[in-house]
């Protein structure tokens, strides 16, 4: 049923949970796991954490891609931990729904998983921006996970 699981992951803990959501699903359905993640500049504590104490300038886009390719590791270790290593990861550029959704057409993704919250889990909507766009978007299943 599911044979391509495409994960969008932004470090956050929904994100986390949402990935071992993922990894038990493909597990279950014996599917490759694919996770999507696309920095961005406005999430400091994970995204440029650790150079954040080394720029008083605003990162550069190396610097946003090399901190992009720090999440993507933790979100390999985590799959590992789960038991069903990632297959491909996807670091994106730019609008994190637009390459999700990208990404998943781009691998013929079943579903793509994904927090019902993240980084900014503070606001009192009940969707962030990035989980709405994609399941608005999306051409395959969305699981969000809470
Ligand atoms: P908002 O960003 O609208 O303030 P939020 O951060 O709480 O709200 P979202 O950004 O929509 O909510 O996050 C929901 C889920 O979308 C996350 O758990 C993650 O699965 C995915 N996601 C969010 N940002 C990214 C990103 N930069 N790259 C990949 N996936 C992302
Ligand atoms: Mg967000």
């Amino acid at each position: 049923m599911f044979k391509t699981i495409l994960v969008a992951y932004d470090g956050s803990d929904h994100a986390i949970k949402a990935l071992q959501t993922a990894a038990k699903l493909a597990s279950t359905f014996d599917a490759d796991l694919h996770v999507s993640h696309t920095p961005q500049v406005d999430t400091p504590t994970v995204v440029v954490g650790p150079f954040i104490s080394a720029v008083e300038t605003p990162p550069t886009q190396e610097q946003i891609a090399e901190a992009g390719k720090h999440v993507i590791g933790q979100a390999e270790s985590i799959a590992r931990e789960a038991g069903r290593p990632i297959k491909q990861s996807h670091l994106g550029r730019g609008t994190p729904a637009q390459h999700t959704l990208s990404d998943a057409e781009n691998i013929n993704a079943d579903i793509i998983v994904m927090g019902r919250r993240g980084l900014g889990a503070l606001k009192s909507f009940a969707l962030g921006s990035v989980s709405q766009a994609v399941t608005h978007g999306s051409k395959c299943a969305v699981l969000t996970v809470s």
